[in-house]
Formats: structure tokens, C-alpha cells, sequence
């Protein structure tokens, strides 16, 4: 085995793949990077080609690919190209590769974290979706593969630096744990005026720098319900024993509570690049190029509990997850259609949560107990078939 951690960056032309290339620029001596991928974007994909020379570069909009490879070739790049959203599954399951970045975004990254998982990598997991909508199948693949499970979200990193390194202690020191969110842009709006709000003002992220489907999440709260979906997976945790509240600084990046009252938090600027080079380096600590706090310029750090007037889609994550086997996956495929709707400028903000909590209430999930990945899959495009539907009568 090669001494570098030979890394596959999957999503490498978006926001955290963006900010793993950064932070691997910076350790050229331990992180070798062997593979790349875009859906789309191919200029973007193209330079970082050039500059990384990775092995594979995946393109998983087949359409785009012979222009990559066309670009690569006038260039004298020698990475070889593969297409379609298989390939993704065989560059994270290569031998050759030691740690998966997953930070493709939406359901759409799920087969390749499994077969990261099944390989028993090191999976960085920024595509919370993925575990959304897997759950316990996932986790299942990350025993039996003996995968390194490390995540990137910043709150569940948060968690996870809090707690030891043996898993086997957490359920009995663990009472509760506590997911910060900053809010959004919408905190303190009327929520009356929230039917009215644009995608570009709801991806006006106070205080992260985000992809857009993100960002629509945290205006609407529902990345926070993801992410303690997200948890409940992670850290093993009933929902119960998930709380979330709102911290407009987001210096603090979450708490664990534990047995005996005391709480452990994690802090730092709101910097991606910090949970990124966490896994990279786990269980060492490396630069990660994010700032230090100013401590005395911090003027306060606040908390307050989330308005479910303004947030009610924070609060479908609870339900869902007290739901049947696949009340999550509809969660999630329903949320990812009516962003991309919002974002489209076809359906109001409010109308997401409206779409939601109707797939919630109206989809029967019918899953088999131990799904297979196919049959997730299936349940997934039969939600975004029906919400697609929903939408359209919306803008009819
Ligand atoms: P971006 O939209 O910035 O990037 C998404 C990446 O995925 C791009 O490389 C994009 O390619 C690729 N992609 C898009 N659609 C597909 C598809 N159907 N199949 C395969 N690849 C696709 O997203 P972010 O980087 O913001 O987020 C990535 C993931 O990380 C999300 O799950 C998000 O929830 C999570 N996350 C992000 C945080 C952040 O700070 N950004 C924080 C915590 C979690 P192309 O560029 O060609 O479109
Ligand atoms: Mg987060």
C-alpha cells in the first residue's frame, strides 16, 4: 500500500469538493488524489484535471463526457475518463483507492457510498442524503465492509471530535446530543412574507458559503431535519435523543450531552475546510487553511429554539423517523424535487414544506425489511414521480 492516502473526490467541482481539493493542496506529502468527478460542470472538471492528473475523472452526465475527453486530450491529460453514474461506484470501490470524499449532492450519491462502504474505505461523508435515504442498509454496509465511517457535515463532525474514538462507550455516556443551526436567512423574517421569498435571497447563507440545494435547505430548515436523520444513523441515537437549536454565530457546531450533565461542544470559524481535514487526517490533526477565532471580538454566543411557524419542515425529520421503514427516503426525494422546483422558480418556498409533509402523509413507503439498494432506489423515483406531479399542479 502507497504511504499517501490515496484519495477519490466524488463531486469535486462543487463546494466541499472544492474546499477537499484545498485542503489536500496543502499536504501534497500525505494525500495523492486518484479520481475526480463532475456531473456537468466540464470546464471545472477539466482544470482540475489538469492541475491533479488524477488516474479517473467520472463524468456522470454521460453527454458531457467525449467534450472532457476531447479538452483533456488537446491538453496532453492523461487521465482517463469513464461516464454514467455507475462509474462513480467503480472508482470508489477501486483498490487502488483508500478514502472516498462523497460529496456528490441529493440521493444520486447513494450506490457510490455504498460500494465505498462495502470496499471498507475510509468514507468521508459529506452527502448526507445518501444516509437519509440508506439508513440502516447503509450502516449495514459500513460493518460488514469495515469501512472507517468519518463525517464531514459540520455538526456531526462537531459530535463525533467530541466523542472517543471507541464506539462501543458511546450509547452509555451519551444522554442527548444537540445539532446547532445557524438559522438561515430567514430567521428573524415575518413568516407571513416567507411565501414571497426568491431562491437567490433564500441561498443568501449568513454565515457559510454553500451549493444552492444546500442553502435552500437551511433557509427552510430541512437541512437541519436531514441532518438529524443523519444522526440518528451515525451515533446510533433515538430520535428523542436529538435535539437542534438555532445559533445565528455558528461557532459553536454542536454538543453532546452527556450522563452527567456535562457538556462537550466543538468550535471554530464556520469553515468547511476544518471537518474536511478532520477526516482526512483522522485520527491526527493537519492544516486545514481555515482562520482562528478571534476570541475577544466574539461578542456573544446565543441560542434559541426554532420557531415551528417559520421552520415547520425541521419538524417533519422527527416524524418521518417514527414513520415506517422508508418514511425518511420520502422525506428526502420529496425535499430534493421541490428545491430543484423552487430553484427553478416554479413553486414558492412555502410550497416545499407544503410538498413535504403531503409525501409524508399521502406516499406509502413499502419497503422490505432489509431493502436492497435497488429497491431504495425505486421507492425514490416513485416519490419524485409523484411530487413532480403535485408541483406541476401547483404551477398549472
Ligand atoms: P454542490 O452543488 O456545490 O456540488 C455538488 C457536486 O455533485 C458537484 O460536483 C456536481 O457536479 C455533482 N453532482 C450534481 N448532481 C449530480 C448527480 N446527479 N450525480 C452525480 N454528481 C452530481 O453541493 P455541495 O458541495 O454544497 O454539497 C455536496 C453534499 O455535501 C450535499 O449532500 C450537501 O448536503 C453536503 N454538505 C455540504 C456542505 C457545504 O458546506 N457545502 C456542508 C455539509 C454537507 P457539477 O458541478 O458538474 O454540477
Ligand atoms: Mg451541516
Amino acid at each position: 500500500m502507497s504511504s499517501k492516502l490515496r484519495l477519490a473526490v466524488l463531486g469535486s467541482t462543487g463546494s466541499i469538493g472544492t474546499s477537499t481539493l484545498d485542503v489536500a493542496a496543502r499536504h501534497p506529502e500525505r494525500i495523492e488524489v486518484r479520481a475526480l468527478s463532475a456531473h456537468s460542470r466540464v470546464d471545472e472538471l477539466v482544470a482540475q484535471c489538469i492541475k491533479w492528473k488524477p488516474r479517473h475523472a467520472v463524468v456522470t452526465d454521460a453527454s458531457h463526457a467525449s467534450e472532457v475527453r476531447r479538452q483533456l486530450k488537446e491538453q496532453g491529460c492523461p487521465t482517463q475518463v469513464l461516464e454514467g453514474p455507475q462509474a462513480l461506484c467503480e472508482v470508489a470501490a477501486d483498490p487502488e483507492v483508500d478514502a472516498v470524499m462523497a460529496a456528490v449532492v441529493g440521493a444520486a450519491g447513494l450506490p457510490s457510498c455504498l460500494a465505498a462502504a462495502r470496499t471498507g474505505k475510509r468514507l468521508l461523508l459529506a452527502n448526507k442524503e445518501a444516509l437519509v435515504v440508506g439508513g440502516a442498509v447503509f450502516m449495514q454496509a459500513v460493518r460488514q465492509g469495515g469501512a472507517t465511517l468519518i463525517p464531514i457535515d459540520s455538526e456531526h463532525s462537531a459530535i463525533f471530535q467530541c466523542l472517543p474514538e471507541d464506539r462501543s462507550t458511546w450509547a452509555r455516556r451519551v444522554d442527548h446530543i444537540i445539532l446547532t443551526a445557524s438559522g438561515g436567512p430567514f430567521r428573524q423574517r415575518d413568516p407571513a412574507s416567507l411565501e414571497a421569498v426568491t431562491p437567490d435571497e433564500a441561498c443568501a447563507h449568513p454565515t457559510w458559503v454553500m451549493g444552492r440545494k444546500i442553502s435552500v435547505d437551511s433557509a427552510t430548515m430541512m437541512n437541519k431535519a436531514l441532518e438529524v436523520i443523519e444522526a440518528r444513523w451515525l451515533f446510533d441515537l433515538e430520535p428523542e435523543r436529538i435535539k437542534a437549536v438555532i445559533h445565528p454565530q455558528s461557532i459553536v457546531h454542536s454538543m453532546v450531552v452527556c450522563r452527567d450533565q456535562s457538556v462537550l461542544a466543538q468550535l471554530g470559524t464556520p469553515d468547511m475546510r476544518v471537518p474536511i481535514a478532520y477526516g482526512l487526517a483522522w485520527p491526527e490533526r493537519i492544516e486545514s487553511g481555515a482562520s482562528g477565532l478571534e476570541w475577544t471580538s466574539l461578542k456573544a454566543l446565543t441560542f434559541e429554539e426554532a420557531d415551528e411557524r417559520r421552520f415547520p419542515g425541521l419538524f417533519l425529520s422527527w416524524h418521518a423517523l417514527k414513520g415506517p421503514l422508508g418514511s425518511t427516503a420520502v422525506l428526502n426525494a420529496a425535499n430534493e424535487v421541490a428545491v430543484e422546483r423552487f430553484l427553478a422558480g416554479r413553486i414558492g418556498f412555502m410550497d416545499i414544506y407544503r410538498l413535504n409533509a403531503r409525501a409524508l402523509e399521502a406516499i406509502d413507503p413499502q419497503l422490505p425489511i432489509s431493502p436492497a439498494v435497488d429497491e431504495l432506489i425505486a421507492l425514490d423515483q416513485r416519490v419524485r414521480a409523484c411530487v413532480g406531479q403535485w408541483a406541476d399542479a401547483l404551477t398549472a
